[in-house]
């Protein structure tokens, strides 16, 4: 339990990850409580995307522990990969199946049991359901990412992975997207949400996970990192800018 009761949905301890010999993430330490969003932010190349991939378990745990739901990534994956959706920035949908036919095949895959109300409902507020026949390879760019919502969405996930879910959407498509992200914590969901979007990160974020060259360098809501950074005004934006400012400028 976190010290305000609500419980920890997914713990990351000592997490770290070299690709050859550059170190990527160094170790890297943080907890989402359930039903909390958790604003993932840092430059290119800070190490997000290989801490989500991670998590995952699309990138195997090099070191570093990963609890999702009280499962331990390792020890029970199948347990720990069943409370976890991912959305990638680009998803990939098979190209011979369908949107109905992608839905169907991830709630057989997740053992989800009426969910064909809960996809109706998702197609819908994803403006998805005059494509509900169409291939995945016919879709668009932000029609894929909708359609990675909608799978990810709908066998509950306990914990939501998303790296820049926003890019590509249009601005319906944007602010369905936002409501449906607010929605899915408020039914217990906990979300990491990564995005160069502060002004997104700001706007739904109960809490904020900076990373800079692999490490963390803040945890908290914005109101502590103001006060840890002593400014009381200053947008998320302007803190970032000077925290991640190359030395010597
Ligand atoms: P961005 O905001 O640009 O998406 P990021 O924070 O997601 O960046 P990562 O993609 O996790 O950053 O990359 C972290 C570091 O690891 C970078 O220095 C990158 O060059 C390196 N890296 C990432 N993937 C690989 C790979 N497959 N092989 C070697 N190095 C990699």
């Amino acid at each position: 339990m976190s010290p305000i009761g609500r419980r920890v949905a997914l713990r990351v301890e000592g997490f770290s990850k070299t690709y050859t010999d550059h170190a990527a993430v160094q170790d890297l330490s943080f907890e989402v409580e359930e039903g909390e969003i958790l604003g993932l932010v840092g430059a290119n190349g800070a190490g997000k995307t290989t801490t989500l991939r991670s998590i995952a378990g699309i990138l195997p745990l090099q070191a570093g522990r990963v609890v999702i739901r009280g499962h331990d990534l390792i020890e029970h994956e199948l347990n720990a990969k069943r409370e976890l959706a991912w959305i990638p920035d680009d998803p990939q949908p098979f190209d011979n199946l369908t949107v109905d036919e992608h839905l169907r095949f991830t709630a057989a895959l997740y053992g989800a049991k009426d969910w064909e109300s809960r996809a109706e409902q998702l197609l819908t507020t994803f403006e998805l359901l005059e494509k509900r026949q169409a291939l995945g390879g016919e879709l668009s760019r932000g029609m894929r990412q909708k359609l990675a919502f909608c799978c990810a969405w709908l066998h509950k996930p306990g914990v939501v992975l998303m790296d820049e879910p926003l890019s590509g959407l249009d601005p319906r498509g944007i602010r369905s997207a936002k409501v449906a992200i607010r929605d899915l914590a408020r039914e217990g969901s906990s979300v990491i949400l990564s995005s160069h979007l502060l002004e997104l990160i700001e706007e739904l974020a109960d809490k904020l996970l900076i990373v800079h060259k692999g490490r963390k360098v803040f945890a908290g809501t914005l109101t502590e990192l103001r006060a840890q950074f002593s400014t009381a005004e200053g947008s998320l934006e302007e803190i970032f800018l000077a925290i991640t400012e190359p030395k010597g400028t």
